[in-house]
């Protein structure tokens, strides 16, 4: 489908119909569409020059804001995506190791990075060793038989792509204990998390990486990554020292720096505990109306983020689904009563919407859920 413009909670398509923003393309719009206080930097930001060589005032106000907030983070390097930011971590955890191999959850999505193939889409990337998400002995399995090889075992704290599966601090701080006994770093990915928790879902879960990914709403809507660490880690890409390169044309662009900050600094406590408490309202809503409807709703959650599954079964880390026929007719279905959320039944939450919204939400999926029965 082709859309045309975005405002708030709402998206609108070429034919005029009129969406609910369920996605916020897949959650990096944490403030809505054309949010205004970003907007009206970015112009102001556009009128001034886009980009230059050079290190800009709004690079260092993000940077700071990140430094701030994780408190594994001492330094930040900015990518123009999540997807180079695992690269630039990667690449790190290759020169500070000296060894090649990456381990990570089967069901774990990094970035399309062939590096990153096997978990995600269980085709063969090179360089890689899978273990299950949630078993810390499949991990330190890993660890014992290869350890010697693997520079970095990547994991995303909440399994994001794979269903919203969320990770236990057992879980996290044995995989990272079995890293780091086997002399490999522990990555975090917080591409999607970054916004369960004003320092991440590091913070909410009490465990510390080395190097921590970030993404989407650290771009305020436009394209986005970092990887932050300490000093120490960080300090190989220093260009005095360069033991390791890292450079792009547009890193840290103003624009993108400009938006980011805005989108960072209005995340409050507040308004994280808001979005969570909606998306609390909403989860009980759509069982109610999947009951209603004859239909068997399981939700996974982690604050603002839900995903859909229409089957009474547990545990989601894999990429197959048993309701993968019901999920599609309930996609279409959903976007023919204006809810427009991401095909496998994510919902990302935005701190523009409102309870109203959410009910208007929930009579529709009611609908849609009608139609599909
Ligand atoms: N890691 C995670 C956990 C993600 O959710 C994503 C994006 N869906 C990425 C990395 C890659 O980010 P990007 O799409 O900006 O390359």
């Amino acid at each position: 489908m082709t859309l045309t413009h975005g405002q708030g909670c709402f998206v609108w398509d070429i034919d005029g119909n009129r969406y609910i923003d369920l996605s916020n393309n897949y959650s990096a719009l944490v403030h809505g569409h054309a949010y205004p206080r970003i907007v009206e930097a970015v112009q102001k930001q556009v009128s001034l020059g886009t980009c230059w060589a050079a290190i800009n005032i709004e690079q260092t106000r993000l940077a700071k804001q990140l430094i701030k907030r994780v408190s594994s983070v001492e330094q930040v390097r900015f990518t123009n995506s999540g997807t180079e930011a695992g690269i630039l971590a990667l690449m790190i955890a290759r020169v500070q190791t000296g060894r090649e191999k990456v381990l990570m959850a089967r069901g774990g999505y990094h970035g399309s990075l062939m590096e990153f193939e096997t978990g995600f889409s269980g085709r063969n990337g090179p360089l890689n060793y899978v273990a299950e998400y949630g078993n810390l002995e499949d991990f330190q399995q890993v660890f014992a038989d290869h350890g010697d090889r693997i520079a970095a075992v990547f994991l995303e704290p909440v399994l994001g792509a794979s269903g919203v599966v969320p990770g236990s601090r057992v879980f996290l701080n044995g995989v990272k204990n079995a890293a780091h006994m086997a002399g490999s770093l522990f990555v975090m990915d917080e591409v999607l998390t970054f916004r369960l928790g004003l320092g991440g879902y590091q913070q909410v879960v009490g465990v510390e990486p080395d190097l921590t990914m970030f993404g989407k709403l650290i771009g305020g809507g436009f394209p986005v990554g970092a990887v932050g660490g300490s000093r120490h880690m960080l300090n190989i890409l220093n260009p005095a020292d360069l033991k390791a390169f890292h450079s792009g044309t547009f890193n840290a662009n103003p624009v993108t720096m400009t938006a980011g900050a805005i989108s960072v600094e209005e995340l409050t406590a507040e308004r994280i505990l808001e979005m969570e408490k909606l998306a609390a309202m909403l989860s009980a809503g759509l069982k109610e109306a999947a009951r209603q409807a004859g239909l068997p709703l399981r939700i996974n959650r982690a604050g603002s983020l839900i995903n859909l599954f229409f089957t009474e079964n547990t545990s989601y880390a894999h990429h197959a689904r048993e309701d993968q026929e019901i999920i599609e007719k309930f996609h279409l279905a959903a976007l023919n009563h204006g809810l427009f959320i991401a095909p496998r039944g994510l919902i990302a939450l935005s701190t523009v919407l409102t309870d109203t919204i959410v009910n208007e939400t929930i009579e529709r999926a009611l609908l849609a859920m009608k139609d599909i029965t």
